[in-house]
């Protein structure tokens, strides 16, 4: 299993460097950013925790956690804030914060705090069930295999992973981008074709050999999303 992937969005570069070294050492997938518009986007994509400053420029950790929690999404969220007063830690819990830490803050209490509520919560990649159920169609991620009507389809290892990264964010377009990364890693040295080439095939095996109709969505200029059957 992968190391759940955290965002740290805050735009204090020598705080952000900190919780990443400090994160990354706690064995966590990290991603930083000063930008909030990018630490939206990244936490809807593909983080399973973010660290959210409060004063980020721009668009702020607050605007960030209520357009998360009003798109439905629920990746857990520890708020970082300079300010100490009660009206913003209330206000940080009411938008769905599932923590906070004001500064200055002991990196290695943050730590422990993200820990325990990717432990105690696991609402993302951890709590997944191994077969995911969309109708005829089961995605069985022990096995890696994908069947109808409990015939196994046949998918290729890379075509079974981006299926399952497509059916575990079942609703939500991913782009190009992030199935690269996530289906063939960081340092994959093709371009963004190689994904549509592969969601071809998982088309033809899937929706046209299973008879399923559309399963896959291409959302264009961006990437796909899978479509509950
Ligand atoms: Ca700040």
């Amino acid at each position: 299993m992968p190391a759940p992937c955290v965002l740290v969005a805050e735009d204090d570069a020598a705080i952000r460097e900190l919780l990443v070294h400090h994160l990354e050492s706690a064995g966590f997938d990290v991603v930083a950013t000063g930008d909030g518009m990018a630490a939206l986007r990244i936490a809807r994509e593909r983080a399973s925790l973010a660290v959210l400053d409060l004063g980020l420029p721009a668009i702020d950790g607050l605007e960030i956690a209520r357009t998360l929690r009003r798109e439905r999404c629920n990746v857990p969220i520890v708020m970082l804030t300079a300010r100490t007063d009660e009206v913003d830690r209330v206000v940080g819990f009411e938008l769905g914060a599932d923590d906070y830490v004001c500064k200055p803050f002991s990196v290695r209490e943050l730590v422990a705090r993200v820990k325990a509520i990717l432990h105690r919560g696991g609402r993302t990649v951890e709590t997944r069930p191994s077969v995911l159920r969309f109708g005829r169609l089961e995605i069985d991620e022990a096995a890696r295999e994908a069947r109808i009507d409990g015939v196994d389809v046949g998918l290729k290892p890379r075509e079974f992973a981006l299926l399952l990264t497509l059916a575990g964010n079942a609703g939500i377009a991913l782009s190009r981008t992030v199935l690269l990364e996530r289906v063939w890693g960081f340092d994959y040295e093709g371009d963004e074709r190689t994904v549509d080439v592969h969601i071809r095939r998982v088309r033809a095996k899937i929706e046209e050999r299973g008879r399923l109709g559309s399963v896959v969505a291409t959302v264009h200029g961006f990437g796909y999303k899978f479509v509950r059957v």
